[in-house]
């Protein structure tokens, strides 16, 4: 799963209808489990050889006393946040209305990447609506019909180069298509972190780990119910809260989890209901029971928060009933990097979510996740680097051929992502590839996140 994608726009533009065509019958996520609340839908969507999540803001029908407008209006900024690229629907056939206006409004200023679909346009009548989308400024609109399927492949070549940017490890993989980034590269003198956005922190872990102990510390008032009972019956979601001065979205995975008799069912599901909330994360909080740390359980869902490229921190709870602690934290240290070596220079912190002790320190390497998670490394100083990297240990020469890195470049953020341009990168063996993700973890300081680096050929 690579990006997530929304379809924001006002009601009937068919939002949903393109929802169902991207996801088919592969909703993902549907939770058998009656009373979750959710206001979002999300799938999984494929389109061609595009896999990613789709979250649509239509046709969920929520008991409040808002309007429709100041609902779409809050549902659509909170699938901004949750999303890599808004794709913004219009009807065609009706042209730009003064209700997209709005929507195109909130998009432009919230939203990294938006591209435009002017749907309902299979007929020659939806013409003169689809010029009229050129006046919103958001690109030119992409002719589709979600109804009928046409101009799928448009779309999929509109959202190939983000999809690229967002995962180059993917792109990697995938057939190489050549890729501009100088868009991307002008953001290279832009702050650290470019919107003050509430951090999305997830806490996940295996049950009674004390995530609830844990969130209900950090809100500071006791909303969600504890207790030694594994799979209490909770319903939050999402839990805005300001925390030592950081505005942070903390996403409860055990108020997901449902009241479930059987064990081998709540391990079922505190894992999905995990994979969930990693997806809307940024940083995720990887809560362990200093008693039965590192669990088979555990490391999947460290390992998943990597592969998804989320900033990781890995907390040791219960950390009062330690009496070794030197000891412990040792062993701990050790198990982590023998356990899980992908997330090498991710902080380790122990806390008691009972007393509050560490707490301080767990808040801290959120945020210096998410900071390093959003990191932009200016190209001058990365090809600095690398000539640097290139001359103290030169790449291996095979058959006398050496070969060549000759450029590179920051591609994304969110988490990391980099690009070096490169004669027979087939040829460059992981060894070397190590000593350069390595290198840029430690030279740039970059602990706590993935960071993807790709080679492209350039002969
Ligand atoms: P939403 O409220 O944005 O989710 O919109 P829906 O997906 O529910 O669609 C609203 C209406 O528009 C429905 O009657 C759809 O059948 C219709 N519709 C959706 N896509 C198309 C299209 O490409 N062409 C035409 N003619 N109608 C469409
Ligand atoms: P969850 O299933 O991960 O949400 O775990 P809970 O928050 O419900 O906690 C499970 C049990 O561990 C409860 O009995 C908590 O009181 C206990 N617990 C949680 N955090 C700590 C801690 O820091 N120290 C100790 N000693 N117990 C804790």
């Amino acid at each position: 799963m690579s990006f997530t994608l929304a379809l924001v726009g006002r009601p009937n533009v068919g939002k949903s209808t393109l929802f169902n065509r991207l996801v088919g019958k592969r909703l993902a996520l549907v939770d058998d489990q009656p009373g979750v609340t959710r206001d979002l839908r999300e799938g999984e969507g494929r389109l061609g050889d595009l896999r990613f999540t789709v979250i649509d803001t239509a046709g969920l029908e929520e008991a409040t006393d808002e309007s429709l407008q100041g609902r779409m209006r809050r549902l659509t900024e909170r699938a901004v946040e949750m999303a890599d690229v808004c794709l913004f629907m219009l009807d065609a056939r009706q042209g730009v209305t003064p209700a997209d206006e709005v929507f195109a409004d909130i998009l432009r200023r919230k939203s990294e990447h938006v591209l435009l679909a002017a749907n309902k346009s299979e007929s020659n009548a939806s013409d003169a609506g689809v010029y009229e989308a050129y006046s919103l400024g958001l690109g030119d609109p992409i002719r589709i019909s979600a109804e009928h399927g046409e101009g799928m492949a448009d779309l999929h070549a509109a959202l190939m180069p983000l999809a690229d940017g967002f995962d180059a490890r993917a792109a990697a993989e995938a057939p190489q298509v050549d890729v501009e980034v100088s868009e991307e590269d002008e953001g290279e003198d832009a702050p650290l972190i470019t919107r003050a956005r509430p951090v999305q922190v997830a806490v996940v872990g295996r049950p009674n780990a004390g995530k609830s102990t844990l969130i209900n510390r950090i809100i500071g008032e006791d909303r969600l119910l504890t207790g030694p009972e594994a799979g209490i019956t909770r319903d939050a979601i999402a839990l805005p809260v300001e925390w030592n001065g950081t505005h942070m979205r903390v996403f409860d995975t055990a108020g997901m989890r449902k009241k479930a008799k059987v064990q081998e069912k709540l391990e079922r599901l505190s894992v999905s209901d995990g994979l969930r909330a990693v997806k809307f994360a940024e940083v995720v909080v990887v809560l362990l029971d200093v008693e039965i740390p590192f669990e088979q359980q555990d490391l999947r869902i460290a390992d998943l928060a990597e592969r998804e490229g989320r900033a990781v921190v890995v907390a040791v709870n219960k950390w009062d009933l330690e009496d070794e602690k030197q000891e412990k934290l040792a062993e701990l240290k050790e198990a982590f990097n023998r356990l899980l070596p992908q997330l090498k220079g991710a902080p380790l912190i122990t806390v008691s979510a009972k007393t509050g002790r560490g707490l301080d320190r767990l808040h801290d390497a959120i945020v210096r996740a998410h900071e390093v998670w959003n990191r932009r490394v200016p190209t001058a100083r990365l090809n600095q680097w690398l000539t640097g990297m290139l001359e103290a240990h030169p790449p291996p020469a095979p058959g006398g051929r050496r070969v060549k890195l000759r450029y590179m470049t920051q591609v994304k953020t969110r988490p990391p992502a980099f690009v070096i341009m490169t004669s027979f990168p087939e040829k460059l063996p992981d060894s070397y590839k190590r000593y350069l993700v390595n290198g840029l973890r430690e030279d740039f300081d970059m602990p706590g996140t993935p960071i993807r680096l790709t080679f492209r050929s350039q002969s």
